[in-house]
C-alpha cells in the first residue's frame, strides 16, 4: 500500500493512493484503520509530507560506492545527526535557499518511517517497527557544514527536509534503484544494495540512543554525485517502486 497525506477543502487526511485516485483512510495509520471505498481524484488534492515526525534522524556516509569514491574508509558504526521537524516540506513545496549560504546541495536518500514507539530494539525485530519507506532529500548548506564542523546549522534550515510523495508499506528496501535529477539531468544514480548499514540496522542503532516515536523519520544516507542547487531549479528524488519526490528551488 502507498500511504499519502493530503489537503482537501482545508482538511488534512491520510489516504491510500491507487493509480490516479486516493481512498481516504478512517482511523490511525499507525494503529487500526479502514480504507474507505470513496475515490478522490489525485488531481483535486494537495499532497502533504506523508508523515509528521517529532524528529528526523539522518546518517552520514552510508553508501559503499560513495565511500570508495571519496577515498574514505568504511565506517564501523553509523554516524548520525538530527534535522528538525520544522525543516520538513512536502512534494512540490519549494526549497528556499538561505541568504547565509552560497552552496546548497541536494542529497537523494531512502527514508524509513517509524511505525510504533521504539526503544532498544533488536535488529531482528526492527522490521516490526517500520511503517514503510519514502523518498527524502537531505538538503545541505555545504559551505556552512565545512566551516562549522558541527552540522546542525547546515542541515536545519526551514525547507531543508523534502519528503514524500508516499510511504510505501510493502516495498522491500534491500535492492532499489535510487537517483536524483536536477532539471531533468541525472546527477545521482545508485542502488540501496550499496548501503553500508541497512534500514533495520539503523532503526536498531538509533533506538539504542533515543526513543523513536510513530511517524519519526530515519534518512539512510546519500550515494555519490551530490552537487549544488540554484534558484529556479527543479530537483527530483526517484526511488524504484516508491515514486518521485519533486521540489522547486527559490
Ligand atoms: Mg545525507
Amino acid at each position: 500500500m502507498q500511504l499519502v497525506r493530503y489537503m482537501l477543502d482545508g482538511k488534512q487526511s491520510f489516504g491510500a493512493l491507487e493509480g490516479d485516485a486516493i481512498r481516504p483512510i478512517k482511523g490511525d495509520v499507525f494503529e487500526d484503520f479502514e480504507i474507505s471505498d470513496i475515490r478522490v481524484p489525485l488531481s483535486s488534492v494537495r499532497l502533504l509530507a506523508p508523515t509528521v515526525p517529532s524528529k528526523i534522524v539522518a546518517v552520514g556516509l552510508n553508501y559503499r560506492d560513495h565511500a570508495i569514491e571519496m577515498g574514505e574508509e568504511l565506517p564501523e558504526y553509523p554516524k548520525i545527526f538530527l534535522k528538525p521537524s520544522t525543516a520538513l516540506i512536502g512534494p512540490h513545496d519549494s526549497i528556499v535557499l538561505p541568504q547565509s549560504s552560497r552552496r546548497v546541495d541536494y542529497e537523494a536518500e531512502l527514508a524509513l518511517v517509524v511505525k510504533r514507539l521504539a526503544k532498544d530494539v533488536d535488529e531482528r525485530q526492527a522490521k516490526d517497527y517500520i511503517l514503510g519507506y519514502t523518498c527524502f532529500n537531505d538538503v545541505t548548506a555545504r559551505d556552512l557544514q565545512q566551516v562549522d564542523g558541527q552540522w546542525t546549522r547546515a542541515k536545519s534550515f526551514d525547507t531543508f527536509a523534502p519528503i514524500g510523495p508516499v510511504v510505501d508499506t510493502s516495498v522491500d528496501p534491500r535492492s532499489l534503484e535510487i537517483s536524483c535529477k536536477v532539471n531533468g539531468e541525472l546527477k545521482q544514480n545508485s542502488n540501496t544494495s550499496n548501503l553500508i548499514f541497512g534500514p533495520e540496522q539503523l532503526l536498531s542503532f538509533v533506538s539504542h540512543v533515543m526513543t523513536l516515536l510513530p511517524g519519526d523519520v530515519i534518512a539512510t544516507g546519500t550515494p555519490s554525485g551530490v552537487g549544488p542547487l540554484h534558484s529556479g531549479d527543479t530537483v527530483e528524488v526517484i526511488i524504484e517502486q516508491i515514486g518521485v519526490l519533486t521540489n522547486s528551488v527559490v
